[in-house]
């Protein structure tokens, strides 16, 4: 029997779940769930709509979530429409995610100062106090994806970000699968959507075919906890079906929008493509496509005295546009905006590979939409990576692919001359 097919449910709550089980919630059954981790102890987070767009924000109720918002995105474009059919979920990611939960743009790391006999003491920083037990509701199966990418980075690593670490491990997860992605998206590309595979505590699925309800599947065994909190009814196979037909018309939108096959080593290969320099003639090396970025995780950490004479260390998001990112004994490595496009593009999907046995992107397009000149980093790529393009062969004969140094940067060399 397919697990889903028919699970046993009790109106007014108290069914017992495990992970792998599923029920039918009617959207009242949303407000027992934010209520039910309201009662367990968790900050919840989930979309909202504030100027003008669906970004993460506090949710208390299902009156916060993005009731009959549909967006229109395209590279450079991002609009909101209101509509009047009451769906939650219609709509696909916004420039927000949920990284800054987890990863503050700005964390004050630590405080140092004297204590009366002139001993240094070390105290904890503003926001590492934050409450770790946080709810992500309504996060999209990509932002799943990008924290398991995260996690690679920030936990499976030699010294784990502790604020991180403690804020992933007490984090309750509750997923809404994508039945309207953008034409930016292509998670189907990088394997992050449209539906929740794996990692997720709760999984819903919107289903607006007559009666307006949800599917929800169970990932753990805390998911199995709250669920058993909020009132169900046992899932038909005409509700599988319906949700099946959700993800296979998201699936079936973003197919081929995307061809990622072979992209790590072609990329690696064409390091001195006349692409770079072509895009670097629009890219204005603003960061925004790092900013929205679910997945970019560099920083910069300043130390700072106040005027008690106590110092404050503080890690702020840094990106790899910004010039001085790359500064290294005397100047910056890639001084071009051709150099540093090429180290986000080809970090993302060809060297993260290298680093961390993962692609770097999930295919969420927030960067397309949120680029201000409207650059999107797919065709980037593929004209890169075209079996037309004139670098790609005589590169990959190459038994290395050459890298930039420092010592390629000749003394006053102009921008946009060379792509060091
Ligand atoms: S690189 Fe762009 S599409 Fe990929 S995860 Fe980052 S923002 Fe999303
Ligand atoms: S690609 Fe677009 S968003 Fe990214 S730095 Fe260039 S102009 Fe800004």
């Amino acid at each position: 029997m397919h697990r889903e097919e028919v699970v046993e449910g009790s109106p007014g709550g108290g069914a017992r779940f495990a992970p792998g089980d599923a029920a039918l919630v009617a959207p009242e059954g949303l407000d027992e769930m934010l209520a039910a981790l309201a009662r367990l102890g968790y900050e919840t987070s989930g979309p909202t709509v504030r100027g003008g767009a669906v970004v993460p924000g506090p949710v208390a109720s299902i009156e916060d979530l993005p009731a009959g918002w549909h967006d229109e995105q395209s590279p450079g474009r991002y609009r909101l429409e209101h509509g009047e059919d009451g769906s939650l979920f219609s709509w696909a990611v916004g420039p927000g995610s949920f990284k800054p939960e987890l990863f503050p743009p700005v964390h004050e790391l630590w405080q140092a100062r004297r204590d009366g006999e002139g001993r240094v003491e070390f105290v904890a920083g503003r926001g590492s106090s934050r409450s770790k037990k946080r709810a992500f509701f309504g996060a999209r199966p990509c932002e799943l994806a990008a924290l398991s990418v995260l996690d690679r980075v920030l936990v499976d690593c030699a010294t784990p970000d502790p604020f991180y670490e403690g804020v992933r491990r007490g984090a309750v997860l509750v997923v809404a699968e994508c039945g309207a992605p953008a034409s930016t998206c292509f998670c189907t590309s990088m394997g992050g959507g449209p539906e929740a595979v794996a990692g997720f505590d709760l999984a819903l699925t919107e289903l607006t075919d007559g009666d307006h309800r949800f599917l929800v599947r169970v990932g753990s065994a805390l998911g199995a906890e709250v669920l058993t909190l909020v009132t169900t009814r046992p899932v038909t196979a005409a509700d599988v079906a319906a949700r099946e037909a959700v993800t296979e018309r998201a699936r079936s939108a973003m197919d081929g929008r995307f061809d990622a096959a072979g992209l790590a080593e072609l990329l690696a290969g064409n390091i001195e493509h006349p692409r770079w320099q072509e895009v670097s003639e629009r890219c204005l090396a603003c960061g925004n496509c790092t900013l929205v970025c679910p997945t970019c995780f560099c920083s910069d950490v300043r130390d700072t005295t106040d005027l008690s004479g106590t110092v404050h260390r503080t890690r702020s998001w840094a990106s790899c546009f910004d010039r001085d990112h790359s500064y290294l004994h005397g100047g910056p490595v890639r001084v071009s905006v051709a150099s540093r496009y090429r180290q986000w593009l080809t970090h993302k999907l060809s060297s993260w590979w290298d680093q961390f046995g993962t692609s770097g992107c999930v295919g969420c397009g927030r960067c397309i939409t949120w680029c201000p000149v409207g650059i999107d980093m797919r065709a980037e790529a593929a004209a890169v990576c075209s079996p037309a393009s004139p670098a790609r062969h005589d590169r990959l004969a190459q038994p290395e692919p050459r890298r930039p140094t420092g010592a390629d940067v000749p003394a006053g060399a102009e921008e946009k001359e060379a792509l060091p």
